[in-house]
């Protein structure tokens, strides 16, 4: 019987080989359990393996959209049962009491987990070099990094070891790791995914999406995953759709200013250049205040941490202790804060604390929300003239270990063209558009809010094109 793991294998062809009969389901799992056997020592994409999906996959009915489907889930995301970490030594033994929305629905409908995909602390990094639970490797090239903060799903898909993955993005770490690791990567529209049982990094950005091997694939996880949940009070289940006619892609001037490294330039421009389809238009159009979009983010995006990390005080969440327990409740907080949080996380505390706080909330947190909503307004004014907009999916090729984490504004700039679609709510795919050497360059399409539809299509229109 033929072995799967190793080699990339979309959801659509694994079910097709099922279906004919080329291999078995525990073949499935088998392939892929050895591969990460093989593997994961190298790269460090799981921080865990669920040897009992051998188990799984064969309880499953063969009718179900997602039959045959393996996945690996970022580790912020609760699978009931199993340790979820959010990749920060605060949590290393914490086990979810319940499962995730998105993790009910997969089950449910046919898909079964292989692991859980090492993660920067919190979801809050571009490289996985802040996982307190060592770095993952990019599998083109193992002295650099696969990008975060979904780094670890992003490996588990690009190295063999699943057949796709679910991130989470708050700022662009779906769509900056798959970019990196050669992979498609998808952020859906603010609401239109659950967040119930998924760790919250910054509440009004995070939305879970897939990381898979195809633009089919994602949207296939996209539509299991999707819909109204009544633990998630901004989910909704609306979808829009392009009344029919040529489709216009607009290429914003802003995204390809000075300062993008030359090759990842070169390359997304002339991926550009290979759309030639009597179906597609593509024209210049510009979003001024682009400029703002990542001090924006930085200023909300802290504040929110700021709160949502306030709750792991030690008592509800927090470090397990051998040792006499704290004298006071001011040294719990102090034990658990103090030795539980990476330095990144730290940062981002005391940051969103100070922007909040009462002097500086009205310069900051206030200034930025207003910003927030002149970039959605440049989007919403674009999207009177385009159906999409294109452009790179990060400002450089995946950049050696060691190169930007002492240097946090450095590994910041990382997310500059995936925080605008986060600011602005927006869905965003990450999909490969060419090769500049061994490494892959990642385009980045964006739609208007619940246009998921046109999304889709163009990227496989795309995809196509830029396989040839
Ligand atoms: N890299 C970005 C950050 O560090 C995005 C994180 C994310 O999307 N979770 O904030």
């Amino acid at each position: 019987m033929q072995n799967t793991g190793g080699t990339k294998i979309t959801i659509k062809e694994t079910q097709e080989k099922l279906k004919n009969g080329d291999i078995s389901p525990e073949d499935v799992v088998s392939g892929f359990l050895s591969r990460i056997k093989e593997r994961n020592k190298k790269t460090n994409g799981l921080l865990s393996v669920f040897e009992d999906a051998t188990k799984e996959i064969k309880k499953k009915d063969k009718k179900l959209p997602l039959y045959g489907a393996v996945f690996a889930i970022k580790d912020n995301i609760l699978i009931k049962g199993e340790r979820c970490t959010a990749g920060s030594k605060l949590l290393e033994h914490y086990i979810a009491p319940f499962d995730a929305t998105v993790i009910e629905k997969i089950k449910k409908k046919g898909g079964v987990f292989i692991g859980k995909g090492n993660m920067d602390e919190f979801a809050m990094g571009s490289s996985t070099e802040n996982s307190a639970f060592g770095l993952s490797r990019n599998p083109l090239d193992l002295e650099r990094v696969p990008g975060g903060s979904s780094g670890g799903p992003a490996v588990a898909v690009a190295d063999g070891m699943c057949n796709a993955a679910l991130g989470s993005d708050t700022g662009g770490s779906i769509r900056q790791p798959a970019a990196f690791c050669g992979v498609v990567g998808f952020k859906p529209t603010y609401g239109t995914v659950s967040r119930s049982g998924v760790i919250s990094m910054a509440s009004s950005f995070d939305q879970v999406g897939p990381l898979a091997n195809s633009v089919e694939d994602a949207e296939i996880i996209f539509n299991a995953i999707r819909g109204k949940d009544e633990h998630d009070s901004v989910t909704s289940s609306l979808i829009k759709k392009k009344v029919k006619g040529k489709i216009k892609i607009g290429i914003p001037k802003e995204y390809f200013a000075e300062g993008m490294e030359r090759e990842a330039k070169e390359t997304v421009e002339k991926a550009i250049s290979k759309i030639n389809s009597p179906e597609i238009e593509v024209v210049k159009i510009s979003l001024p205040y682009t400029e703002y979009a990542l001090p924006a983010y930085e200023v909300i995006m802290a504040s929110e941490v700021s709160a949502n990390l306030a709750r792991y005080d030690g008592i509800r969440y927090g470090l397990e202790f051998d040792r006499p327990a704290a004298k006071t409740i001011q040294d719990a907080y102090l034990n658990n804060r103090g030795e539980g949080f990476g330095k990144e996380a730290k940062r981002r505390i005391i940051l969103g604390t100070y922007a909040l706080s009462a002097g500086y909330y009205d310069a900051y947190y206030v200034k930025a929300q207003k910003v927030r909503t002149l970039i959605a307004e440049d989007f919403k004014k674009a999207f009177k003239k385009v159906d999409v907009i294109l452009t790179p999916a990060t400002p450089t090729l995946p950049f050696k270990i060691g190169e930007k984490i002492e240097d946090p504004l450095a590994m910041h700039l990382s997310d500059i063209f995936t925080v605008t679609a986060n600011l602005s709510g927006l869905p965003a795919i990450s999909l490969p558009c060419g090769k500049s050497g061994k490494f892959s360059v990642g385009a980045q399409i964006l739609a208007n809010r619940f246009y998921e539809d046109i999304l889709f299509s163009v990227a496989k229109k795309l995809e196509k094109i830029w396989k040839q």
